[in-house]
């Protein structure tokens, strides 16, 4: 994959995030005369499929994270939406898939959805005002 100047703006911008980004945010940010709108879309298109960006689905949108080369999964907080990193303890599944049904496995994609600490302690407020 050739790093062109707008797929650079986008793994800047979503590296620079603490969020995992939808097209949709990044459209919104970018002016329209810096990238059209169809070209954010096959920039993340081309850089999900090289592997530099993962990506997760809440309620039919995908949003994109960077995909580090430690190799990590992320909580997202279905609340604020920040995203915690969570330590990968799949590789053992890996193996498993392979063994089990001779598959080459090359990689995996997975995002865990919930609330972060704090946003946590409050719906557990809420649930408990509720009984
Ligand atoms: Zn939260
Ligand atoms: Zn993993």
């Amino acid at each position: 994959m050739r790093m062109t100047k707008n797929r650079k703006i986008i793994l800047e911008m979503i590296k620079e995030s603490n969020k995992s980004l939808s097209a949709e945010l990044l459209i919104n940010k970018l002016s329209p005369k810096v990238m059209d709108p169809s070209t954010v879309y096959r920039s993340l298109d081309t850089l999900f499929n090289n592997n530099y960006l993962m990506k997760s689905t809440l309620n039919q949108t995908a949003y994109y994270h960077i995909n580090k080369p430690d190799h990590k999964h992320y909580m997202q907080c279905l609340k604020c939406e920040k995203l915690i990193e969570v330590d990968c303890h799949l590789h053992k599944l890996e193996d498993l898939v392979h063994d089990n049904k001779d598959l080459t496995i090359i990689s995996h994609n997975l995002t865990f959805f919930g609330y972060c600490k704090e946003c946590g302690k409050k719906e557990k407020r809420l649930l408990s005002h509720k009984v």
